[in-house]
């Protein structure tokens, strides 16, 4: 039976999720408190390496293909080392007989193109609109903006991070701060990057540099404890550019900044409860984690994938509930994942150096570990 969902938040995964439930049938409002999405021909800083599955669910949904190919930056190898030992591996989308590993993709492009498919399908949305209240009851659900108040049977926060939703529901948060700062930028490089994404890992946090459309251009994370990113903040564009030039290792011959630099505190959360009544949780409201894999998007819409097959059908409270403890468990192991790179290669400790050192250049010539780090890459 079709139902009104009314999802908060325009970011890839509100827009995915109201996209699905519409193809589905469902009647579906989106609210987005920022302007509806757009581009324009200069790269955006905010970029995420789209896994396969992910590249599925927005080919499903008739979105991949109207992406511009200039915007996309597909990647068919990865290269990983360890600044301060000799630890290296380099793995290839031929070793596991796939085209590429993923893509990179600014999420500000994905997002106006799921903007432009959920109008078109009938998505009523509206921008610069934000929820100021809500209220979830035993058979329906409203939103209140300042102009209007809309009722419906289902309500998504897919409002990010700081989900205000999630907060005013008052539903518990398990957290940790990485005290870490991520730094994004656009950088020139003049060795081409050959679809290669690459990452070095320094004792202050790991630095990545990853391939986009123009064989030039690559979009940097440069993860960095809060010490050495207020350092990173208050350098000049060419006290940066030199230290980006050390940490390179010279991977991409001579870099210049294309962009201004951003930072974004780096913290990993997951709400204790996603389903509350009629409310569901999705994305970064529910989870967030280390950029150091790029897989934080690629969560979000492994949560969509998921909730679109409980939708499809009749559905009841007790399939929403499967829902969360399925995805719960695929958000929990990403973290632990993440944790245990973070651990590994974030200690100067001589000992984990010898071993991570070991451990990386026996898992280059030893080819089911890098199998296994391939499967983990491919999300
Ligand atoms: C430095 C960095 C690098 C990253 N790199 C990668 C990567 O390579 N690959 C990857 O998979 N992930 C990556 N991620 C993670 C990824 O960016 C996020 O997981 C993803 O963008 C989350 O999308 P979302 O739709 O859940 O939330 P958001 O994109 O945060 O969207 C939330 C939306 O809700 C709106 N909103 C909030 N409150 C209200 C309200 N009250 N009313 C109306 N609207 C509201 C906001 O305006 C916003 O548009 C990275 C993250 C960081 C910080």
């Amino acid at each position: 039976m079709a139902q009104h969902f009314i999802v908060v938040g325009a970011g890839m995964i509100g827009l995915a999720t109201a996209l699905g439930l519409r193809q589905q049938g469902h009647r579906v409002t989106l609210l987005e408190r920022g302007a509806a999405p757009s581009y324009t021909e200069t790269t955006e800083l905010r970029v995420s390496a789209i896994a396969h599955h992910s590249r599925q669910l927005l080919h499903e949904l008739g979105v991949w293909s109207t992406i511009p190919p200039a915007r996309v930056g597909p990647y068919s190898a990865m290269e990983v080392w360890d600044h301060d030992s000799f630890g290296r591996v380099h793995f290839t989308a031929q070793e596991v007989n796939q085209a590429d590993l993923g893509a990179i993709v600014e999420n500000r492009v994905i997002e106006t193109h799921l903007w432009q498919a959920a109008a078109a399908a009938g998505v009523t949305l509206f921008a610069e609109t934000a929820v100021q209240r809500h209220a979830v009851e035993h058979d329906t659900v409203w939103v209140e903006t300042d102009t209007t108040r809309i009722q419906g049977d289902y309500l998504i926060a897919a409002d990010g991070v700081r989900s205000p939703l999630r907060h005013a529901e008052g539903l518990p948060l398990t957290f940790w701060d990485y005290q870490q700062q991520g730094c994004v930028a656009v950088i020139q490089c003049s060795e081409p990057h050959g679809g290669c994404a690459r990452q070095v890992f320094l004792p202050t946090g790991p630095v990545a540099w990853l391939p986009l459309a123009d064989p030039h251009l690559v979009s940097l994370v440069w993860s960095a404890d809060n010490e050495a990113a207020k350092q990173l903040q208050n350098a000049t564009d060419a006290d940066f550019i030199k230290q980006l030039q050390a940490v390179s290792d010279q991977c991409l011959g001579q870099l210049q900044l294309a962009s201004t630099r951003a930072y974004f505190p780096l913290r990993m959360q997951y709400a204790q409860r996603w389903v509350q009544q009629r409310m569901l949780l999705i994305g970064d409201a529910a989870h967030s984690i280390h950029p150091l894999a790029g897989q934080g998007a690629n969560l979000g819409f492994g949560d969509v994938v998921a909730l679109l097959a409980v939708t499809e059908s009749s559905f009841e409270h007790a399939d929403l509930r499967a829902w969360e403890r399925q995805r719960k468990v695929a958000a929990s192991q990403m973290i632990a994942a993440m944790e245990g790179f973070k651990r590994g290669f974030g200690s100067a400790s001589p000992l984990l150096k010898l071993t991570r050192g070991l451990g990386l250049s026996f898992a280059n010539g030893f080819t089911p570990i890098k199998r296994a780090l391939i499967k983990s890459a491919l999300g």
